[in-house]
């Protein structure tokens, strides 16, 4: 992968639950070049995990398998991309929406993607039944909006 960013970083692990706060820690580390303040790292932290935790929960369900995370700076924007090769979802739109979760017996409130939407600039779910899911994140670092 070749693109235009100031900056960028890949990394991949096993879709374990002890993962998560690694991933986030990791990207919130990235990201410190941009000078972000205490409330967009808490951000970043909470989208990463809650986008680690669906790959681990829904894509795998248990089962082994691999999360991969770009990470990438282009002038102020931080963008993040969490990909597995899980199960996917049959209808992306309907996922999307607040308080929907077909795991409601786990205590999911179904306001993951909810959240990665009110604390990222930008969201963007890439997914299909068997073919894995991709979502990718945007956020505008140290400039009012
Ligand atoms: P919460 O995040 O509040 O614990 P949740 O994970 O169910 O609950 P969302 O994160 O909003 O809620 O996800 C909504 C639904 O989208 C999930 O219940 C699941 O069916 C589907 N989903 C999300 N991410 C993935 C993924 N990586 N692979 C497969 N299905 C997913
Ligand atoms: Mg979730």
């Amino acid at each position: 992968m070749k693109n235009k960013a100031d900056n960028s970083m890949e990394i991949i692990f096993d879709a374990k639950s002890e993962n998560e706060s690694f991933a986030r820690v990791v990207a919130a580390a990235f990201c410190t070049r941009l000078d972000p303040t205490v409330e967009e790292i808490a951000d970043i932290k909470t989208a990463v995990s809650e986008a680690v935790t669906n790959s681990i929960v829904h894509g795998y369900d248990g089962r082994e398998g691999q999360i991969l995370m770009r990470c990438s700076i282009v002038d102020r924007d931080v963008i993040i991309e969490i990909e597995d090769e899980g199960v996917g979802i049959e209808n992306v739109e309907r996922a999307m929406e607040p308080l929907y979760t077909t795991k409601p017996e786990q205590e999911r409130s179904g306001m993951g993607f909810s959240f990665m939407e009110a604390f990222m600039d930008e969201l963007k779910v890439t997914s299909g039944k068997n073919s894995g899911t991709t979502v990718t994140m945007k956020k505008r670092i140290g400039v009012e909006n």
